[in-house]
């Protein structure tokens, strides 16, 4: 009886040892299959944000030395008045210029558009720029701590330099926002090694949870180091892995039964691949600058929606949205992407209140009421206050059913919400028609702006429209602006606020931010004070003056 109960019991014991072989072994290989895939995506974002962080260096130096180049070709390198005024424009329609100043032989500084250079300041470092002779590239410190990197440049036979400094907080991606990894760690050097920013904090410990990634810019030589924790949560906590894996294999387990039972999906379904998209968070929004004409100050943004794929790819709204709309998608996408703009910009729009932010909305939407309650409760939470929402219903699309859509306008409008015609002037439909749905802003479309001054009718057209909407209290917006012609001929027509690539192209969240911080008052102690305010000017308005 001893003998069977030790043999039962041995053969028992062999079997359960097959049993978690035969079973154990796909989830040992599954579970090394999951650390690699872990490191490699990893590392993956770790090099993609290096290389855009060098990108980002590199776009800004190079704009900061074309204007540096046009002052010197210029022959800035005195105080006179004219020179003075020179300076004051370059700084003026350069957002990331602080401030451009003359610097005598001895590195003083002899005069500049603003006083930042009379600040107490610290020089860490200097060195010739490679890849850019007659530049110079210096570390400094503000007495409030504050880094700035300064780029000096000769002038001619002068002994003078120009020179001018660049927040280096400029020169690092936000890695905090959504875009990029929470938790990574941006450091930025000069060729020689001297730090001249960094983001996110640097990990003490755990640099076996960190994917480590290097990149040195061909053109100017710094270096970017970039730390993304590597799936720490899961490899620091080995009974959650094996959970993990349980779990995984129950769902493997039920899915395989699923497919069995269901019919073959069919793969090359383009509205099943935008569900999944869309489940998978790829639409993200993008933002359109509104810009103030007059002053040259943010007025807001418009959203424009992007499909980023997940091999880094950008798809442009023009080739799934028609899809998304007659599939119905649309809805679930526009308010997906309205709480991603909550998430990513909400902070920052809902300290600002004159900001104003843009959604496209389909003509569809507007023909059913439950849209006035999902979009209140959309921006509960949010810190952007509805009446910060603008909503744009395009003119291009007819509107089914008139009544209801000018009964949810009027109920959006009386949640606080704005409400725009979008594509003005090119609908169907007609313009007349369209207003008498109550709407507070119209689009100019870029097909009037294109012609004004060049084609007479057009002109003529769009000094109707502006009348028209002065006459009924609606603000006008200028889109598809590409030149400083036309900010010219829109300003003489009185329009006040205009989007379009001569400011600045529609940008992703994180530089949109930066742009929204950079174009604020600068430091706490000049808050007040509308001198400080750095303001977007078109791009060639240097070249044209
Ligand atoms: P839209 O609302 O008229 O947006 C303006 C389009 O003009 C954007 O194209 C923008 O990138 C482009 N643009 C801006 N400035 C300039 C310029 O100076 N020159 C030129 N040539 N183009 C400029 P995008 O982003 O490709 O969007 C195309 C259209 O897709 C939008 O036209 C809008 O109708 C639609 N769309 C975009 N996002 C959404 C969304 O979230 N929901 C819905 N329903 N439609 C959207
Ligand atoms: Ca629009
Ligand atoms: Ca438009």
């Amino acid at each position: 009886m001893g003998l069977f109960v030790r043999a039962f019991t041995r053969q028992n014991i062999v079997a359960i040892a097959v049993g978690v072989l035969v079973a154990g072994t796909p989830l040992v290989t599954f579970n090394f299959w999951l650390g690699g895939v872990i490191e490699r995506q990893g590392q993956q974002e770790a090099d993609g944000s290096a290389r855009r962080a060098i990108a980002l260096a590199d776009q800004r130096l190079d704009q900061v030395m074309r204007v540096l180049d046009r002052l010197a070709a210029l022959k800035t390198d005195g105080c006179g008045s004219s020179q003075i005024a020179a300076m004051q424009q370059a700084a003026f329609v350069t957002p990331p210029i602080k401030e451009v100043a003359i610097l005598g032989p001895a590195g003083e500084v002899l005069c500049g558009n603003r006083n930042i250079f009379a600040i107490q300041r610290r020089l860490l470092s200097s060195e010739p720029l490679t890849g850019a002779a007659d530049y110079s590239l210096d570390v400094i410190q503000l007495a409030d701590e504050q880094q700035m990197v300064q780029l000096r440049r000769a002038v001619g036979q002068s002994k003078n330099q120009l020179a001018a400094l660049v927040p280096a907080a400029l020169f690092l991606p936000q890695v905090s926002h959504q875009d990029e990894t929470p938790g990574a760690y941006v450091q930025i050097e000069t060729r020689e090694g001297v730090s001249i920013g960094e983001s996110g904090s640097r990990p003490t410990d755990h640099y076996g949870d960190m994917s480590v990634a290097a990149q040195q810019s061909g053109k100017f030589g710094f270096t970017v180091e970039v730390m993304t924790p590597r799936g720490s949560v899961i490899a620091g906590h080995s009974d959650l892995k094996w959970f993990g894996l349980f779990i995984t294999g129950v769902i493997m387990v039920i899915l395989a039964g699923f497919g069995m039972m269901m019919p073959q999906r069919n793969v090359d379904n383009p509205v099943a691949e935008l569900e999944r998209a869309l489940a998978a968070g790829e639409f993200v929004p993008y933002y359109q600058p509104i810009v103030d004409i007059r002053s040259g100050q943010l007025r807001g943004a418009e959203v424009l929606v992007r499909w980023r794929k997940a091999d880094g790819s950008l798809v442009l709204p023009g080739s799934f949205i028609p899809l998304a709309e007659s599939s119905g998608l649309i809805r679930a996408m526009t308010f997906d992407l309205m709480r991603r703009v909550c998430v990513e910009a909400g902070p920052s729009i809902g300290r600002r209140p004159a900001l104003k932010i843009s959604f496209n909305f389909a003509g569809m939407l507007f023909a059913d009421e439950t849209i006035i309650r999902d979009v209140r409760n959309t921006f509960a939470l949010s810190p952007i206050k509805l009446s910060q929402v603008v909503l744009e219903v395009t003119e291009r699309d007819p509107i089914e059913n008139f009544t209801l859509t000018r009964q949810v306008i009027a109920g959006l409008q009386g949640l606080g919400v704005r409400i725009a015609i979008d594509d003005g002037g090119t609908g169907h439909s007609g313009l007349s028609y369209m207003l008498k749905l109550g709407v507070d802003i119209i689009k100019i479309d870029k097909m009037f702006v294109d012609a004004i001054g060049t084609d007479r009718n057009s002109t003529t057209i769009v000094e109707t429209l502006i009348d028209l909407a002065h006459n009924m209290r609606m603000d006008v917006v200028a889109e598809g602006v590409e030149n400083f012609e036309q900010v010219m001929h829109l300003r003489e027509l009185g329009i006040r606020s205009a989007q379009g690539y001569v400011f600045a192209p529609p940008l992703p969240g994180s530089a949109f931010l930066q742009l929204v911080e950079a174009m604020d008052t600068l430091g706490s102690e000049s808050e007040d004070e509308g001198e400080d305010q750095v303001v977007l000017m078109p791009n060639d308005r240097v070249a044209a003056a």
